[in-house]
């Protein structure tokens, strides 16, 4: 028995040592937006180029799948291990809610139990190598958060979640004190839902007295990370299930979120180099194509926009995309045809990221189109010339492939 306990500690342990930093994201009470400010942070961090994780614990009630748009999804297990979803190439995700058979299933399990299944979600999730792993832990100081402070504290630092009207209580110092006891940093305070951002203007109007937060940072010796206004949208997105940081990224809610990562990750250079440059500079082929992790060459998941199974020249109105997967020695693995949902502007970027793919060849694309990819760490190459989807992919892999002006640049 205790060697099983020993052997289990040590495969812990081995995923921990793969994992750079933990955030832990708490608050007092319910409805303050951890979760939306813990999604919101995670895409930041990824679009950015960490590689980052959201582990959701919120057995009874996990709300990151929604916010993410995968209701319905399942992780898969390989190996005897729980394959994460991958939102895109800098993002996986694991959720009770991705567990479940039934999204209404009611989960009544006690304390030991959930500390058994918090550990699970650690040590059996092929995590693999992550720059940050952000936790949407449950409101309170519940046996939930208990958990996750004593199993990944050594790793983590709390982030806690509060709104104006919450800011003063009870809740909230509690949420300082328990991080206290069990000796977990804290990162900072977040005050959500502060200021109104006019749906009609975009000004933002302070309706409630804001400000509080950083009176009960300073009043702690803790930092404050920043304010996240109210803001009509992130309802919206929510709603919608389309990712707030995707489908908002150019407002000034996001920016906030930006800031926010800024002050608690910014300044480290991020684990993988997804190649935002070529985009940003319009270039196509570069000398490597291949995505690098740590300088090791990594899978890849391409896809090719197509008009009767040929490259077609204009990105946003192809009949399908052929979605070819290399292995890390850059072989096509698997080659599909997948039907794209109609033409909406964003919803392709998201879409594609969200089916793994790290790379775009397409004779044409808008710049619009292409700023969205770049904001998802995909990488775009535009100009391409052929006709087959397969050799397409062949030529760029070799370095081959001819290119051209972008054939469509509206
Ligand atoms: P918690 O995890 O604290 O229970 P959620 O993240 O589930 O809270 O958010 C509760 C509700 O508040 C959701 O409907 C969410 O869309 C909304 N919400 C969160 N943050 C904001 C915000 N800054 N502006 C507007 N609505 C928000």
């Amino acid at each position: 028995m205790s060697n099983e306990k020993s052997n289990d500690e040590m495969v812990l342990q081995k995923k921990l040592d793969r994992i750079q930093r933990i955030f832990i994201v708490l608050s007092g009470k319910g409805g303050v937006g951890k979760s939306t400010v813990a999604v919101n942070l995670a895409l930041s961090l990824s679009l950015r180029g960490f590689r980052t994780g959201i582990l959701d614990v919120d057995i009874h009630g996990p709300s990151v799948p929604k916010l993410l748009g995968l209701i319905g999804k399942r992780v898969g297990v390989y190996n005897e291990e729980i394959m994460p979803i991958e939102v895109h190439a800098n993002l996986k995700v694991v959720s009770m809610g991705l567990l479940l058979d039934g999204n209404e299933q009611a989960v009544i399990w006690r304390g030991p139990l959930k500390a058994n299944v918090i550990r699970e979600f650690v040590q059996n999730v092929a995590w693999g190598d992550l720059d940050c792993l952000v936790v949407d832990c449950p409101p309170g100081t519940g046996d939930e958060p208990l958990s996750v402070a004593q199993l990944l504290g050594g790793k983590g630092s709390a982030i806690i979640v509060t709104t104006p009207q919450q800011v003063a209580t009870i809740d909230v110092e509690k949420c300082i004190t328990f991080c206290r006891q069990l000796n977990l940093p804290i990162a900072g305070i977040i005050e959500n839902m502060s200021g109104f951002v006019c749906p009609h203007c975009g000004k933002e109007v302070d309706i409630f007295s804001t400000g509080g937060g950083v009176k009960l940072a300073e009043s702690y010796g803790i930092p404050f990370l920043g304010t996240i206004p109210l803001d009509p949208d992130i309802v919206k997105s929510g709603d919608e299930e389309r990712p707030y940081m995707y489908f908002y990224s150019k407002t000034k809610t996001a920016e906030r979120f930006d800031e926010i990562v800024d002050k608690v990750a910014g300044f480290e250079k991020p684990g993988v180099d997804v190649a935002r440059k070529d985009v940003a500079s319009g270039s196509s082929v570069d000398s490597h194509p291949q995505v690098q992790d740590n300088g090791k060459e990594v899978a890849m998941k391409f896809a090719v926009p197509t008009y009767q199974r040929k490259l077609c020249a204009h990105f946003g109105h192809c009949e399908a995309f052929a979605l070819i997967d290399t292995d890390s020695e850059g072989k096509i693995v698997n080659e599909n045809y997948v039907t794209p949902p109609p033409h909406e502007p964003g919803v392709l970027p998201a879409w594609l990221s969200q089916q793994g793919v790290n790379c775009i060849i397409a004779g044409g694309m808008g710049s619009r189109a292409q700023q969205l990819f770049a904001q998802q760490g995909v990488r775009v190459v535009t100009g391409a010339q052929g006709e087959d989807p397969r050799e397409v992919v062949e030529q760029y892999l070799k370095g081959t492939l001819q290119t051209g002006a972008n054939t469509c640049d509206h």
